[in-house]
């Protein structure tokens, strides 16, 4: 076993610099105490900034540099816990930041509303009258949109009052799931008794052997099926209050009010439900290769996620996995490739696990500071593609930082996604160019086209499930489990098609799907892995207009809106041509894999 050291025996080489964000926490507790004296002067503005262009401009940059200040405040102290969760020291800090978060938000609450109870026009000619306010002139035009949908002061403080209650149904279904549900002992691979979790479920279904996957998938869904009626009931009070809080303000649906949210318009989706059903032959196909490859006399849906390739045998380094993620992203230019060099080379990566740290890998930092990744470090394949995932979002946020003002300088969760699935499609594509033996081509492929079913049909199929029952709820119909149930497993069957044995209990997977309570999220994972694919193509083409285009993409931040922002990097996400493209990549990658699978297997 190897031992995790601890946080005070990390090399300091393979930590993350804090120091260029305060040099130490007397400096943070400094900064802590003005900001508590800029919340109360800026909660003195409040009635002003209608007077004049000039209040106008004041009020606004005092507001966004408050909240600016907060931030830096916040990273620091969410930095240092992460690095350690069993700090004292960084616990405190923690504490100290999430009540000024309260604070502050509560001192600025009445900026938006403010905005808001002017007309468009009286809005316009504030703007009009102080040059300064072009350059936030966006930002008030994605603020305005919202006036429409604002009700008056009175209702929106009733519904304000109201929120906890609104959230009751998700958070019952939280604590259900998260606390009171107990699961049944089983059997692991070693054949120990071991307690079922949801998360040693996903463990257990990459098992090898099919018995350990049956028994912890019937053992998983016996305990959701005894509480159903009780899911169904949470879900269905869940629709509900989408379905109203969109009625109350005047969208065509919940799906118009959490998209306009997001200014994504409707297409978006529609689009990609229908692209996604013209291909489902591609899923039924891989589907079926893998009961060939497993060697099952049938394949049920707990057979879905053991792997079909063995590990790789590849074995990185850090240090290696630097110089591959180096390489793999050359194609993007000089200038990105010697900022990624900064990050190495600037601390700006905590590398190794250690005890009490967060788990998992990030991307986080804000505008004034360098962007920071946390990475818990494995000497695998695995580790490599978080890195350059990570390496992702990093660049974006340094490109959108250092190319935008304050304002525009963060960046939707929309495009959020595309940026770090591109650098791991760049990935593959590098591996598939450099790597020879068919085992390890074999993995990288499968490593993609698994993401590709976990991300692109999967997440399509949970977008259209929570489609549906939002409209049929507000068409009036009850959303009991059985009616969920249904259309749920009709629509399973529809995507895995005939290869696979619609096991019963896979019906009822809504019952365990915590996105479902996430208002409209999940299109997002589906439409940003298909523009990320087609972007790397675009990049990888060698055309430098494709790559610059990208380069523009990430520079952008807030600056325009989400669709806008893809335009410019290439991809023109109302129309199907990208998603198309993106099938067309999962096809040939299916093909070659096929051709690589049987071959191995002889
Ligand atoms: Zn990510």
């Amino acid at each position: 076993m190897k031992q995790i050291p601890k946080r005070a025996a990390v090399p300091t080489a393979l930590t993350w610099d804090l120091t260029t964000i305060y040099p130490d926490d007397a400096a943070f507790q400094t900064a802590l105490t003005t900001v508590k004296t800029q919340a109360d002067q800026v909660a003195q503005l409040k009635g002003h900034l209608a007077k004049s262009g000039a209040d106008l401009y004041q009020v606004t940059t005092a507001y966004l540099d408050l909240n600016r200040q907060l931030e830096r405040l916040y990273v620091y102290a969410s930095l240092k816990n992460d690095q350690d969760t069993g700090n004292a020291d960084a616990q405190a800090l923690m504490g100290q930041a999430e009540s000024l978060v309260a604070t502050v938000s509560a001192a600025v609450s009445w900026f938006e509303p403010e905005v808001l109870a002017l007309d468009a026009d009286a809005l316009q000619q504030l703007i009009d009258a102080e040059p300064k306010l072009a350059a936030y002139q966006h930002l008030f035009d994605v603020l305005g949109k919202r006036r429409a949908h604002t009700l008056s002061a009175t209702e929106e403080k009733l519904l304000a009052g109201a929120s906890d209650i609104f959230a009751a149904s998700s958070k019952t279904y939280s604590v259900l799931s998260d606390a009171d549900l107990k699961f049944p002992v089983v059997q692991d691979e070693q054949g120990n008794d071991v307690r079922l979790s949801e998360g040693l479920y996903g463990v257990l279904l990459e098992s090898t052997t099919p018995a350990v996957r049956e028994q912890a998938f019937k053992a998983l869904y016996s305990v959701y099926q005894q509480f159903r009626h009780t899911f169904a009931s949470t879900l269905a009070s869940e629709v509900k209050t989408h379905n109203f809080n969109a009625q109350i303000r005047h969208y065509d649906s919940a799906r118009d009010a959490a998209m306009s949210a997001n200014n994504v318009p409707a297409v978006v989706y529609d689009t990609l439900v229908r692209t996604v059903n013209d291909h489902l032959d591609s899923l039924h196909q891989y589907v079926n290769l893998r009961k060939e490859i497993l060697g099952l006399p049938e394949l049920h849906m707990y057979d879905l996620y053991t792997p079909i390739t063995g590990e790789p045998s590849l074995r990185y380094t850090y240090e290696d996995a630097q110089q591959e993620a180096l390489k793999a992203l050359n194609v993007l230019g000089p200038d990105y490739v010697a900022n990624v060099q900064k990050m190495f080379d600037g601390r700006a990566i905590d590398v190794v696990e250690n005890q009490g740290k967060r788990t998992g890998a990030y991307s986080g930092g804000m505008y004034d500071t360098k962007p920071y990744i946390l990475l818990n470090w494995q000497d695998s394949l695995e580790s490599l593609f978080t890195l350059v995932h990570e390496m992702g979002h990093s660049m974006h946020s340094h490109y959108t930082r250092t190319n935008q003002p304050y304002q525009y300088g963060d960046y939707s969760i929309f495009v959020a996604e595309i940026a770090s699935t591109t650098n791991e499609n760049l990935l593959t594509d590098y591996l598939l160019k450099t790597q020879t033996d068919p085992k390890v081509r074999a993995y990288v492929l499968n490593h993609y086209l698994d993401g590709f079913k976990g991300t692109v049909y999967r997440q399509t199929q949970f977008a259209e499930f929570e489609d549906y029952i939002h409209q049929q709820a507000a068409g009036g119909q009850t959303l009991t489990a059985d009616f969920m149930s249904k259309f749920y497993g009709d629509l399973n069957h529809r995507y895995y098609g005939d290869g696979v044995i619609s096991d019963p209990q896979i019906a009822d997977e809504w019952t365990r799907i915590p996105h479902f309570y996430y208002n409209y999220y999940v299109y997002q994972y589906a439409t940003g892995f298909a523009a990320a694919t087609t972007l790397s193509q675009r990049i990888l083409s060698g055309d430098p207009a494709k790559r610059d285009a990208y380069l523009t993409y990430l520079k952008s931040g807030s600056s325009a809106l989400p669709l806008d922002v893809m335009k410019r990097a290439g991809v023109d996400m109302t129309q199907p041509d990208y998603l198309q493209t993106a099938f067309k990549t999962f096809d040939d990658r299916l093909a070659e894999f096929s051709q690589l699978a049987r071959d191995l297997k002889k």
